[in-house]
């Protein structure tokens, strides 16, 4: 992978991570990985990064705008933009990418031998990460599923460490705010991250592959407002009332066992007890046949939803967090 921007130059630098891909069409071909640089000198290194997963467009959308118009001689350090981290598939609109099927956010640390996905985690684990004191990785739920959006730090063994992600998720200023404890973060850019010991700020804001004026507005608000909340920027965060949720274990999570049409019973924000019917699947074979009900394992906020019509079994149909 070679970067065609100097990391250390002063001012604003739009170019790209070239990754060689040999392939039918483009015998020396490559994949080209947009990057911006903006250094307005001394200070920390801020690494904003989104299009982990293809089809999530928030955060492409808040960052593309925020290379854009951001001014190096209002920074005070460094920011470095990654808006599509996986161009393959945000090209393609999928999740995963195209290239080698792989889902980038169970790539990391990556492999500098691997394939494509692999070859980006792999530079951005050994370069970019590095140089970053500051992380934030934007997420929504890509076409498969839908958010009540949050932003969001985990549950980390250093105290001062774990205080430092939370205020930062907080100032992210999202409607909602998530202490997530992640249980197997293998292959996760963000347990990279967090082992590396840099503050992690990551985000689930919409969904349904698609995004929508008031996400957006969500993302570039809180991308600024991190900025300032690291010292990259003068003036105040921009305040927003947020409702702090936890989702302490497995039960916040319901999972269809049957194909079908899927017909939601409430919608995202809804309060729901433990039990209660918050979706049914519809069978596709005839009339007549009884749909099958999914329930909430346990009461809360219902935050997340399977997304488009029909669903498979296996898919995650329902998540309940709980308000702290
Ligand atoms: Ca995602």
């Amino acid at each position: 992978m070679t970067p065609t921007v100097a990391f250390d130059a002063p001012g604003k630098h739009h170019g790209f991570l070239r990754l060689p891909h040999s392939r039918n069409d483009s015998a020396w071909g490559h994949v080209m990985l947009p990057i911006c640089v903006v250094n307005g000198g001394a200070g920390p290194t801020a690494l904003l990064v989104a299009g982990n997963h293809g089809d999530e467009y928030e955060g492409m959308i808040a960052l593309h705008d925020l290379a854009l118009s951001l001014d190096p001689g209002l920074v005070a350090g460094r920011v470095i933009i990654v808006p599509q981290l996986n161009t393959p598939a945000v090209r393609a609109g999928t999740r995963v990418s195209p290239i080698d099927g792989v889902n980038m956010n169970r790539a990391f640390p990556g492999n500098a031998r691997g394939t494509a996905t692999a070859k980006i985690a792999d530079y951005l684990t050994r370069h970019l990460l590095p140089m970053a004191d500051l992380v934030l990785d934007i997420h929504s739920g890509g076409k498969t599923l839908d958010f009540l959006p949050f932003a969001a730090s985990h549950v980390l063994p250093d105290p001062a460490h774990d205080a430092a992600c939370a205020a930062a998720a907080l100032t992210f200023a999202a409607p909602y705010t998530v202490k997530m404890l992640e249980i197997d973060d293998t292959g996760m850019f963000d347990g990279v991250v967090e082992r590396l010991g840099k503050v992690l700020v990551t985000t689930e804001l919409g969904g349904a592959g698609m995004a929508r004026a008031e996400t957006v507005a969500i993302a570039k608000r809180g991308v600024r407002n991190l900025l300032i909340h690291g010292g990259l920027l003068e003036g105040r965060p921009e305040v927003s009332p947020t409702t702090m949720l936890d989702m302490p274990d497995g039960d916040c999570f319901t999972f269809a066992e049957s194909a079908g049409m899927f017909e939601p019973l409430v919608d995202l924000g809804a309060t729901v007890s433990a039990g209660q019917p918050v979706a049914r699947i519809w069978p596709l074979d005839a009339t007549g046949l009884a749909p099958t009900h999914l329930t909430a394992g346990r009461t809360g906020l219902f935050v997340a939803r399977h997304a488009p019509g029909l669903v498979q079994a296996g898919d995650c149909a329902a998540v309940v967090a709980v308000p702290l």
